[in-house]
């Protein structure tokens, strides 16, 4: 599928490269990766599509385009089922050792992606949920009662909200590029009335753009400031300057803020697992600023900050007046530029 031509291994290459480069491996501590298991995968996953999927380093070139053809913009390579495993090993490595004190916080530079497969499905390059297998993990294994998941990935993360729609125990928030479904995924789910189900109302907060290239970096900090509280990143890098698929703005040195908000919220144990992000010169900068605060360092003074533009302030009400009955703090907010 020509769409999937982007998801390249140089991802990780030219990211990892670039913390060498700028002397931020060296500080960092490595944690090893291992195998994820299939109880692990079973946590978010059916057991009819787990099966289906270790048969495919064993299939024919023709057999792996069949088996690709019923899923929407993913592929399946002979290695990508030991690969997804190893993707999801990695993020379960990071997540016990900040779960354990070992490490304060973290990067997992993985890849396939994880955050748009669903329970019987891969999608969007992803073959199995790294984030949400992530967070009923810690529940399972720590115990741990309210996990916070952000998704700045450009694009929503649909199989992480199917996942817990209907648990109040994960808040998904995620902010896309929907441009009134239009974009990818294209789906009446992603917008901003959609708040989660049952139990779980109230604990989906979508934030939907409806219009692209003039997302300024202010958009990003202002929603940040007024909506979240958190644990989990969906890391996609996708929204920075120059990548083909987000058509945003933003420069690297935002992800540096964000990073350094989250770490507020969280009481620093944060770990944020690489989704997309395909501009690969904005994608390593934008993994060393996230890499940047997770050590410490003071976030740069933000490029381009100026007020958010109509169409962002718009999705912003929309998703105080879909949330203002669930969360009290919205009851009196008004909105404000910044
Ligand atoms: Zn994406």
């Amino acid at each position: 599928n020509p769409a999937c031509k982007i998801e390249v291994p140089e991802r990780l290459v030219v990211s990892y490269g670039a913390l060498v480069e700028n002397g931020l491996a060296d500080r960092c501590v490595s944690i090893p990766v291992r195998e994820a298991t299939d109880a692990d995968i079973l946590l978010v996953h059916s057991e009819e599509y787990l099966e289906a999927v270790k048969k495919t380093p064993y299939m024919t070139l023709e057999e792996l385009k069949e088996f690709t053809l019923q899923y929407g913009d993913v592929y399946f390579h002979p290695n990508i089922y030991h690969c997804a495993k190893l993707a999801l090993g990695a993020t379960l490595q990071l997540v016990d050792n900040v779960m354990t004190g070992k490490v304060r916080n973290g990067l997992a530079l993985v890849r396939p992606p994880g955050h748009h497969s669903m329970r019987s499905a891969a999608s969007g390059f992803c073959i199995f949920n790294n984030v949400a297998i992530a967070a009923q993990y810690v529940k399972q294994k720590y115990g741990v009662k309210r996990v916070l998941i952000v998704d700045w990935d450009i694009h929503h993360g649909q199989g992480v909200q199917y996942s817990f729609e209907d648990d109040p125990s994960v808040l998904y928030f995620s902010w896309h590029r929907y441009e009134h479904q239009k974009f990818w995924p294209n789906l009446r789910e992603s917008d901003f009335d959609v708040v989660g189900k049952e139990k779980g109302a109230g604990s989906t907060i979508n934030v939907p753009w409806n219009k692209v290239k003039n997302h300024r970096n202010a958009v990003h900090i202002h929603t940040n400031i007024h909506i979240l509280d958190l644990v989990l990143v969906c890391a996609g890098f996708d929204s920075a300057i120059g990548d083909p698929e987000g058509e945003m703005c933003a420069t690297p040195d935002i992800f540096a803020h964000l990073t350094h908000l989250l770490m507020n919220l969280a009481g620093g144990k944060l770990c944020a697992v690489l989704e997309g992000g395909y501009n690969l010169k904005s994608l390593a900068q934008s993994v060393c600023q996230t890499v940047h605060s997770l050590l410490g360092d003071p976030a740069p003074r933000p490029a381009n900050l100026e007020g958010p533009c109509n169409s962002a302030l718009e999705s912003l009400q929309c998703v105080r007046s879909a949330h203002r009955k669930y969360w009290s703090c919205l009851k009196h907010a008004g909105i404000t530029s910044t």
